[in-house]
């Protein structure tokens, strides 16, 4: 056995921590951009709701001498934003980077400031669409406070950027760009909306099951998605039901952040690889668009295993899965892709066909998730016909 593990420098996890910044953020540069996503319209962003929650992030580092500007992210990241956010920070002198929101804004700061620290264009360094450049210095000082419990990437070595020429997502990686500190506070997910939560809160759920049944799974990463499936199993449904839940909110910011320490340091499996190209294709939310593929993916890898590689230890570990989500040592396999679905129906996740995909697609979707590093550490090479498959059900 050998195995590395990456994560951020710093964690700080716990109600009302975001007031951490405030102590932090003088260490590392005076001239703060903070990237945040917007809610609603005009121009309301994470930092606006955040005040009103209590805490205004901005007056309190500007009586520390810092001075800050933002930058508002009101969709998925793509290679036009980031390079907007590099010439808007390269202006403005800017020296530290702050992510405050969902994926979105932390995948946009973080590429933001590995970029700045690296110099070039972002999509040389892409992986599938760049030019292979190497990312070989590390990010400017870069802090990640999530608001959505879903990705873990207050955690993750990448940035998921999508290409309009391309249409596709890609990763902007290196474990250079791994937040020099990540602060999660659960109350700052409270205010996400349930549709919101549950489709976030899928994707938490999956992070915490591919790794674990991915092809480089560790002890480490192991310890991790045993924990994140206990909590987020145990709470998706109530933080959905009652967004005011804080210690369901608090068992989600869990899941989501050992869900990112492991995808960062054990790979994710077919879910995410069909997840990029999807999302790069459609622009249906990442969140829902893995919610729809879960119970599907499931099922068809553990019929590919029994029907091909019936000694893939990963057979044993989606009984164990099961057993996890479903709360009971009796659990099969079947069981755990049912209350998948089950889940999936409840959270009223709708199927693939409400962002536009349709049939004629398929094989252009396959070859782009093909080759996608996701799909290279899903447990067994599923077949085209598997992979069809497992779009269709996921219509
Ligand atoms: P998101 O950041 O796009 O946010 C979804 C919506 O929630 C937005 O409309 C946003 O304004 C709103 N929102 C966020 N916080 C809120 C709050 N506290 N209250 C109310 N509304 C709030 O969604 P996401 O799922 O967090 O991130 C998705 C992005 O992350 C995608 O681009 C995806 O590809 C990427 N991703 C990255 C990694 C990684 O490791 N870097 C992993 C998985 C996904």
């Amino acid at each position: 056995m050998d195995f590395n593990f990456s994560t951020a420098t710093k964690i700080v996890f716990g109600r009302s921590k975001i007031k951490e910044i405030v102590k932090a953020l003088p260490m590392m540069g005076k001239h703060v951009l903070i990237v945040t996503n917007k809610i609603k319209d005009p121009e309301y962003t994470n930092i606006d709701s955040i005040r009103e929650q209590g805490f205004d992030i901005e007056n309190e580092l500007h009586s520390k001498g810092l001075e800050t500007q933002r930058f508002i992210v009101s969709s998925e990241p793509s290679i036009e934003l980031i390079e907007a956010g590099i010439a808007f920070a390269k202006k403005n002198n800017i020296e530290v980077l702050v992510g405050i929101g969902g994926g979105s804004a932390i995948d946009s700061a973080k590429a933001i400031s590995a970029i700045l620290a690296n110099s070039g264009d972002c999509i040389d360094y892409l992986e599938v669409i760049g030019k292979g450049k190497q990312i070989t210095k590390k990010s400017l000082p870069f802090v990640a406070v999530p608001t959505t419990s879903g990705t873990g990437a207050e955690v993750t070595a990448n940035a998921v950027l999508s290409s309009q020429e391309h249409n596709v997502k890609v990763s902007l990686r290196s474990p250079l760009m791994i937040a020099d500190l990540a602060i999660i506070d659960p109350e700052l997910t409270m205010s996400v909306p349930a549709a919101i939560t549950a489709s976030t809160g899928l994707d938490a759920l999956t992070q915490v099951i591919e790794p674990f049944v991915s092809k480089v799974p560790n002890p480490i990463t192991d310890s991790l998605c045993r924990e994140g499936m206990k909590r987020a199993s145990r709470s998706l449904g109530k933080a959905y039901m009652d967004g005011s839940d804080i210690e369901a909110r608090e068992d989600m910011s869990v899941a989501s952040l050992f869900g990112g320490m492991s995808l960062a340091n054990a790979k994710l499996g077919a879910v995410h690889g069909f997840a990029g190209p999807l999302g790069g294709f459609y622009h249906g939310p990442h969140g829902a668009i893995c919610a729809a593929l879960l119970a599907h993916v499931v099922e068809i890898n553990v019929r590919a295993m029994k029907e091909r590689d019936a000694d893939n230890p990963n057979l044993e570990r989606y009984t164990e899965v099961a057993k996890i989500i479903t709360n009971n040592p009796k659990a099969t396999v079947e069981d755990g892709v049912r209350w998948i679905a089950d889940l999936v129906k409840t959270l009223k996740i709708k199927g693939l066909s409400a962002y536009g995909m349709k049939e004629e697609d398929f094989p252009h979707i396959i070859e782009m998730s093909a080759v996608s590093s996701s799909m290279k550490g899903n447990c067994i090479e599923l077949t085209q016909q598997e992979m069809n498959e497992i779009l269709s059900k996921a219509m």
